[in-house]
């Protein structure tokens, strides 16, 4: 984009500050106490303020009571069509990938059992361009406003990052914007993966067609994926073992929806039981996605998925 491109690009995008994102949205249930124990058990928060007669809702529950679930909002959303269109302004100048980067939250009052939930949300602001490590574009933040029984409860405000992904050889982190063709699914390639000095030797390893599994250098126990420091006894020592390639099916998840771009669906993810112990996520190949099966016994090996990336993957023995 030339710099005259470019203020005018912002100049749209400015326009969107303040446009309402949701009016008049109502929460599916009024706040209650089985959603409350749900949360706190997943949470693993035992506060005495959320049970008994006077117990209040967890205050981090407040986006909760304004989700729509699996099933949609159906009209109580009060969804504007203000966010797709930005999405489309920032779709249409390759800006075609988004990152959730971080959330916070202002509370006014507590919510107990039986409160009524409305809400409104409204484009806060969108930022300049910014360049960060996963690429270019625009920060946009929105902010909800949440009410109990009319009154201000809270606010939810969330950002995310509209960005054109960073080509892997355009010369890495901090170089010059390079925004990506829009990538239609039908050329899209798979992501590539983030190396970084964590890791380097992982994919150093995939570079030879070895697996590499990290071992402590002080307790000898074996972590995957690879970290900094053990997980058993924190020590920064380590050295590689290299996986046999065997392993197991320990549990898995057919992909149906959402669809992604080079990724083809339905396939199987699995989370593969390595002989050595540890596990790791990866494709199952060789079967249907359908027939995939906890225990299935699967051996390694190396698939090329285009010109730059190769994956481990794990065959079914069976095929
Ligand atoms: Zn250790």
């Amino acid at each position: 984009m030339s710099g005259v491109d470019e203020a005018d690009f912002l100049r749209r995008l400015k326009k969107f500050e303040g446009r309402a994102a949701a009016t008049a949205g109502v929460g599916k249930d009024l706040v209650n106490e089985p959603m409350i124990r749900h949360w706190c058990e997943a949470m693993g928060d035992t506060n005495v303020a959320y049970t008994g007669p006077d117990a209040i809702a967890p205050p981090t529950m407040l986006q909760a009571w304004t989700m729509g679930g699996l099933s949609g909002h159906g009209d109580g959303s009060g969804r504007t069509s203000a966010y797709d269109e930005l999405f489309e302004l920032l779709d249409g100048a390759g800006l075609t990938s988004v990152v959730a980067t971080d959330c916070d939250q202002e509370y006014v009052r507590d919510l107990r059992p039986g409160d009524r939930i409305t809400y409104d949300a409204v484009i806060e602001s969108v930022s300049e361009p910014k360049t960060t490590k996963l690429g270019a574009g625009h920060f946009v933040t929105t902010r909800m406003d949440v009410r109990a029984n009319g009154a201000l409860a809270g606010t939810h405000r969330f950002r995310i990052l509209k960005y054109a992904p960073a080509q892997r050889n355009s010369g890495g982190a901090g170089g010059a914007r390079t925004v990506a063709e829009p990538k239609a699914s039908a050329g899209a390639v798979r992501p590539r993966p983030v190396v970084n000095r964590d890791n380097a030797g992982f994919w150093a390893g995939v570079a030879e067609h070895r697996l590499l599994i990290q071992r402590c250098g002080d307790c000898a126990e074996l972590r995957f994926p690879w970290l900094p420091g053990c997980h058993a006894c924190g020590s920064a020592q380590w050295d590689t073992v290299e996986a046999s390639g065997r392993g197991t099916v320990f549990s898995y998840v057919v992909m149906h929806h959402p669809p992604f771009p080079a990724f083809d669906p339905p396939y199987a993810v699995g989370l593969i039981e390595l002989a050595e112990g540890v596990r790791m996520i990866s494709n199952v190949v060789g079967v249907a996605p359908d027939e995939v099966r906890i225990g299935m016994p699967v051996r390694l090996e190396f698939q090329r998925m285009d010109d730059e990336l190769e994956l481990p993957v794990f065959r079914t023995e069976a095929s």
